[in-house]
């Protein structure tokens, strides 16, 4: 819902707080319009009808991948759409990963959703609808929304402020969704602005940075935002974060063939991240039609062998749903 509307609409007609609660217990009862909000009168039901829709974000399209990995391309109120994607784990647990914003103006030459350019920011409510349709979706399964990530279209920190309302509302009690702090990760690609308001945010999220090169010269090529935040400054502010902090950041290193997966990148990243303040997940990479292939086994074997031989701390992410297009750097729409 358009939560400042019908915030508005609640206040001038003099209802008690406790109906905005109301209505989002009754979404994540899986209320599918206002009649099915039944716990408020049919007078306030329709006047809210008359203002904005229940949902602000409606999947238009459900793709389930062979390995249960489930992804919604999900309509805005405008007209726009961005995906999101449950990823299931065992133990019942469930790991959604959010759009943060329609697009993204980044361009990284390896995903998907660069190629769209940027068409707005997610509100608030955008994005928590997200995590309310995947935590339907977990209690269908039996199953429960245990980790969100901010690692679907866009750059949340350069909408940072709508990220961190919604984190506040994803780990809220019920009728939040209780989620604990520690088990949601913002993830950029290296917005040092961002990383240095991450430091003072109350909660204690994980922050992931995506590296994916050693050097600048490779790095520019695979990410613009390099131009502007080389990997000097980048660290810098990792550092500085880890220091206010107490916590570790997680770098996220997508090996491509022959680009950034030799043992002398891995000795170079080792050398990068010395101080031990840093966990690396290596990423598999998902064609996404461009110019990059998948690092060969023996290349990503031989890669973490020299991580760990260095001193990191360091593991590979397998790639999920990359069937329907649902995993890291795959996420595309038609309307941005
Ligand atoms: S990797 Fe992230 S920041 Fe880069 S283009 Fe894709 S969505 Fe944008």
């Amino acid at each position: 819902m358009d939560r400042d509307a019908v915030a508005v609409v609640l206040e001038q007609l003099g209802e008690p707080r406790y109906r905005m609660d109301q209505i989002v217990r009754a979404q994540r009862a899986g209320a599918g319009s206002w009649d099915e909000v039944t716990t408020l009168g049919k007078p306030l039901r329709a006047e809210l009808a008359g203002h904005a829709p229940l949902w602000s974000a409606v999947p238009e399209e459900r793709l389930v991948s062979v390995d249960g990995t489930v992804k919604w391309r999900l309509g805005l109120a405008d007209g726009r759409q961005i995906e999101a994607v449950l990823i299931a784990h065992a133990q019942g647990r469930r790991t959604l990963c959010v759009s943060s914003q329609v697009g993204c103006a980044l361009g990284c030459t390896f995903c998907s959703t660069g190629t769209m350019g940027f068409g707005r920011d997610l509100t608030v409510w955008e994005i928590v609808e997200q995590a309310l349709i995947a935590a339907q979706e977990a209690d269908s399964q039996g199953a429960r929304l245990s980790n969100v990530v901010f690692m679907g279209m866009g750059e949340p920190m350069q909408n940072l402020l709508a990220v961190f309302g919604a984190i506040e509302e994803l780990h809220r009690p019920a009728p939040g969704l209780g989620i604990s702090a520690r088990q949601i990760a913002v993830s950029t690609v290296g917005w040092v602005p961002g990383i240095a308001a991450m430091q003072d945010f109350p909660l204690p999220v994980r922050l992931a940075v995506s590296l994916h090169a050693a050097d600048d010269q490779t790095r520019s090529r695979m990410m613009p935002v390099n131009q502007r935040y080389p990997i000097a400054s980048l660290l810098s502010a990792c550092r500085r974060y880890c220091d206010k902090t107490g916590r570790r950041v997680f770098i996220e290193y997508v090996l491509l063939d022959g680009v950034n997966d030799s043992v002398d990148d891995a000795k170079r990243l080792a050398r990068l991240l010395r101080d031990g303040r840093f966990h690396v997940n290596l990423i598999e990479y998902n064609a996404t039609g461009g110019e990059f292939r998948a690092s060969r086994p023996e290349r990503r074997e031989r890669f973490l062998l020299a991580l760990e031989r260095a001193g990191l701390e360091a593991s590979v992410r397998r790639s999920r749903g990359a069937d329907v297009a649902a995993a890291c750097g795959q996420l595309v729409t038609a309307r941005s």
